[in-house]
């Protein structure tokens, strides 16, 4: 990265630089991958342009359907530009199948799907292990007003509608993701952070019998290999449909 630019912050999978324009930043995504709150690491060579450049098309497809999101546009393969948020320390998971931890904490069996989406929120800190949390609880920590934490779930409910009907269309089964929420300089709630198959579960539906085809970071968690493969697969599918 140019000297002009000063890293701002760096975290398990991007960095993010300052730009000239300081309502702006440039977020690289590295190559570096982790599981169970870093426990696992592993570095693929590609990843990090892979989640950018599937990241950035799903931004522009959010945008177009009015979801506003902190992207701006691609810098190049592996960085972006982005609207500068201050990140509300939230994990808002919203789940259409059942799988991961929930069915770790609870006596569902995976790959249930839900009647309804299911919105898990949790408490984004490495140290305390990003906890589950309640309203009650963000309310007590005066994390965010709940006004804003209505608009955030509808948003996500929102995005919900919008990326599973996209990735059906790539024939991909959208079983959970996970999303972060900034404020912007004029107070705006944006959507920040990535989309990309390191935070989004999605399982091929061009499979033909019932076997769970995963092409998302479950590769990496749980030492199923090919993760390139998987991502460079969802990378050509969103191009051949957009
Ligand atoms: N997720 C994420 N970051 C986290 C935890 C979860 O991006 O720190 C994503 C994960 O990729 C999945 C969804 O959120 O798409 C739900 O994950 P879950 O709570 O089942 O946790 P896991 O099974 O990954 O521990």
């Amino acid at each position: 990265m140019n000297n002009n630019y000063k890293l701002i912050y760096e975290g398990k999978a991007k960095k993010v630089f300052s730009h000239n324009d300081e309502d702006k930043v440039i977020i690289e995504f590295k190559d570096d991958a982790t599981a169970f709150n870093a426990l696992k690491k592993a570095k693929f060579e590609g990843k990090g342009k892979l989640n950018c450049l599937i990241s950035a098309r799903i931004f522009e497809f959010l945008i177009e359907n009015n979801i506003p999101t902190h992207f701006i546009e691609l810098k190049n393969e592996n960085t972006m530009i982005a609207k500068k948020i201050k990140v509300i320390p939230l994990e808002i998971v919203l789940r259409n199948t059942a799988y991961g931890s929930l069915c770790k904490q609870t006596t569902i069996k995976p790959g249930t799907i839900l009647a309804k989406p299911l919105i898990d929120i949790y408490l984004k800190n490495d140290e305390l292990n990003d906890p589950l949390i309640t309203k009650d609880r963000i309310d007590l920590m005066n994390l965010i007003s709940s006004n804003d934490l209505d608009l955030i779930i509808n948003l996500t409910l929102k995005i919900n509608t919008v990326l599973k009907s996209f990735f059906k269309n790539i024939k991909l089964q959208l079983v959970d993701f996970k999303l972060e929420f900034g404020y912007d300089f004029k107070n705006n709630i944006l959507l920040g952070d990535e989309i990309s198959p390191d935070n989004c579960r999605l399982w091929d539906l061009k499979q033909k019998n019932d076997t769970i085809v995963s092409l998302d970071k479950d590769r990496f968690r749980n030492d199923l290999g090919g993760l390139i493969e998987a991502y460079s697969e969802i990378n050509r599918r969103i191009n051949e449909f957009i």
